[in-house]
Formats: structure tokens, C-alpha cells, sequence
């Protein structure tokens, strides 16, 4: 889904609803996510995007190694400039004090399916639990506490005996 900056112009009140569902490559969805986006041209040269995206990920567990359905949800507000701001190509610049905006780099368009895997990717987080609950799996444990036998990790034992006590 893309969205083009004639189209905008030739839009009422410069801004464009988006609501639609699609499935950027390099994530594996459970379903296709869902996009609610709204383009409005700033003036000045700025357009920016608010929305946010759902979506069900199938991800395998951190914790007990299961697979399971992650649902994602990432908040939208992304400013991108029409023109090239610098001679220098940098992808997005700050303007002035935390406001940056990506630059289009003459592009005319912006790619709204990029901007969902963007989004997407920003809000899972480094450690994916399948539930809070999740109490890992008896396997994995047993190897840990294997582990923790080694002499070398001796020092752990200490710790977590002070702890107890
Ligand atoms: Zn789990």
C-alpha cells in the first residue's frame, strides 16, 4: 500500500484515511495485519502519519520454546519531508528539538506497507513470553540447574544461597 503526494494534494483538506490489511515480507503473521493510518500534509513541505497497526505474529516462546500467536500493537506518528532537506542523503534528520521527520528524498510516495513493518518491528520486544505465567519448559530447566553445578559458576550458587537466607 503506498501512498502518493499527488494523491494528497488532490485529497480534501490534504489528508487521506487509510484503513487496510496487508503482510510486509520478513515477519511471519498468523493473520494479515491490520492498518489504520492517517496521511495529512502539514504544509512546509511535511506530511505525517498517525495510526496505529494490529497484528498476530507466530513466534516461539523465550521461555518454554512453544510456539505461539504474539499480538503486536504499534502506535503511529511518523513526519516525512517532501524534498531533500539535506544535499547530504540522511534518512532522517531532526529538525529541531525531538522532531525528525524521514526524508522522501524526492520519492513522492510513501510506502505504507513499510511504515507497518517498521512499526511492527519496533514494538515486539528482545524477549517473547507466551504467557506471563509462563514457568519455562521442565527440560530446559534441568539443563540450567545442570549448568549451575559447574565450578566455575560456583559464584552464582553463593548468591542465591545469601539470598535464601
Ligand atoms: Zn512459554
Amino acid at each position: 500500500m503506498k501512498v502518493t503526494i499527488e494523491e494528497l494534494e488532490q485529497s480534501k483538506d490534504d489528508l487521506l484515511e487509510f484503513d487496510f490489511e496487508d503482510t510486509p515480507e520478513g515477519i511471519d503473521f498468523a493473520e494479515p495485519a491490520k492498518a489504520h493510518f492517517v496521511v495529512k500534509r502539514l504544509g512546509g513541505g511535511f506530511i505525517n502519519v498517525k495510526g496505529y497497526v494490529d497484528a498476530k505474529i507466530n513466534a516461539v516462546c523465550d521461555n518454554c520454546l512453544k510456539n505461539f500467536v504474539y499480538e503486536a500493537h504499534a502506535d503511529v506518528d511518523e513526519t516525512y519531508a517532501e524534498r531533500t532537506l539535506y544535499e547530504e542523503y540522511k534518512e532522517e534528520t531532526e529538525i529541531k528539538d525531538n522532531f525528525f521527520a524521514i526524508d522522501l528524498n524526492g520519492a513522492g510516495e510513501i510506502d505504507l506497507t513499510d511504515l507497518m513493518y517498521q512499526s511492527l518491528i519496533l514494538s515486539v520486544p528482545n524477549k517473547l513470553v507466551c504467557d506471563i505465567n509462563c514457568i519455562g519448559d521442565e527440560e530446559i530447566n534441568k539443563y540450567i540447574k545442570t549448568e549451575l553445578q559447574d565450578p566455575r559458576l560456583e559464584v552464582f550458587k553463593t548468591i542465591k544461597t545469601e539470598k535464601e537466607n
